[in-house]
């Protein structure tokens, strides 16, 4: 594991007046590079050849070098990582940048100072861990049925590797589990471990809420949690395939038979909550962000998203915690219904996370939000 210590050394040695931000050309990228540039920072895009000249196509959001990998998990390479030192890099780890190199490999291998605390990844990146924090946290989850032959309502079937909604599936009796969890295996869906370690959870009905907040150490007026600021930046829903749509297989087919529920994300919607309700979601990210402090010092700093369920009973049900950028950000580079009340210019995620560096950086504490 690479410790706070050997990252804070890295840091030390930094030209702090040329500080670059970093990411993979993927996710939230476009937004991380565009924000980061209005900061006035220079910016370096990890990229595939292929992927270039989309990143090209947008010379606002353009990274300023490009690093070509042949593919994202080479970004462990000794080369890339010599390289992204040599340019003072922050690297800003998003959804995309997990999945492909592994959060344990980033942990153990990948020696650049990155946005946040790094030990965050170990905690969202596996489910077991990720449920023992919103636990500790004591928000409402998803009703868990322990044992497959427990199932008796429609439940949602999750297992460890799937991501993206990728691989799941719902279940409404024993029979049906079995049935699944065998086609999910010989189609190369998940493997025969991960498909003895599944999560069976109560399917909640409600509408999604997918709301964007940001932890900052460094400044606290507003909405106090601990020693530091709780932001609302923006709320959002994805948009699943097949499920945001099959209710209008109902109306085309009048009853016939159905296609398979499936959660693919394919996109995002824009949000806004009642305002009664912001409280409910402020109450669920602060306990959210006492629980880090506990877990992990020093906790979740920067962007995370609790997704929740909100019920007809108008409780909110969480059923995952990202701890990272999501990319249901990227609907509001010019900033979102909320961030207006909070900054007055634009403010997108990607510009809140380099305005943190630079602020850090101007306190002297830069190493209290890179790691
Ligand atoms: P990612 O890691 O990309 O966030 P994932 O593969 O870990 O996705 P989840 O986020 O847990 O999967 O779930 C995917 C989608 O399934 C959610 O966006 C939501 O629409 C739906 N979902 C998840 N859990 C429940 C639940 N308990 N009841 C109803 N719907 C759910």
């Amino acid at each position: 594991m690479i410790t706070h210590q050997e990252i804070s050394e890295i840091l030390a040695r930094y030209d702090e007046s040329r500080i670059s931000f970093a990411t993979m050309c993927s996710h939230s990228a476009l937004q991380i590079f565009h924000g980061a540039r209005l900061e006035g920072f220079r910016t370096i895009g990890i990229c595939t050849p292929s992927r270039r000249r989309v990143y090209e196509a947008f010379p606002l959001a353009k990274p300023d070098v490009f690093i070509e990998v042949r593919e994202f998990a080479d970004v462990l390479n000794d080369s890339v990582q010599q390289r992204l030192r040599e340019l003072n890099a922050v690297v800003v780890p998003h959804g995309s940048f997990v999945e492909y190199v592994g959060a344990d490999k980033l942990l153990k291998e990948f020696a650049v100072p990155m946005f946040g605390n790094r030990l965050t990844l170990e905690w969202e990146g596996s489910r077991e861990k990720m449920y023992r924090w919103l636990g500790e946290a004591g928000v409402e989850l998803p009703r868990e049925v322990g044992s497959p032959s427990r199932i008796s309502s429609p439940c949602l079937v999750k297992f460890p590797g799937a991501k993206g909604g990728r691989g799941m599936f719902v279940a409404s009796s024993p029979e049906e589990f079995e049935q699944k969890v065998k086609e999910m295996v010989s189609r190369g869906l998940i493997s025969p471990e991960e498909a003895q370690r599944p999560v069976i959870q109560e399917l909640v009905v409600g509408v999604r809420y997918y709301p964007h907040f940001f932890y900052t150490p460094l400044f606290s007026n507003g909405y106090r949690v601990a020693d530091g600021r709780l932001e609302l930046l923006g709320i959002d829903r994805r948009i699943e395939s097949n499920i945001d749509e099959l209710h209008r297989v109902v109306t085309a087919s009048r009853g016939g038979s159905w296609p398979e529920p499936s959660y693919v994300v394919t996109g995002n919607l824009p949000m806004v909550v009642r305002e009664a309700l912001l409280e409910k979601l402020f109450d669920i990210a602060s306990s959210v962000v006492e629980a880090s402090l506990k877990l992990f010092p020093p906790g979740m700093i920067g962007p995370f998203c609790v997704e929740t369920i909100c019920t007809p009973d108008l409780d909110f049900v969480v059923f995952e915690v990202s701890a990272r950028i999501v990319a249901g950000t990227n609907l509001y580079p010019m900033g979102s219904p909320y961030s207006h009340f909070l900054f007055d210019e634009p403010m997108s995620t990607g510009r809140r996370i380099a305005r943190e560096v630079r602020e850090a950086s101007k306190r002297g504490r830069l190493s209290e939000v890179v790691y």
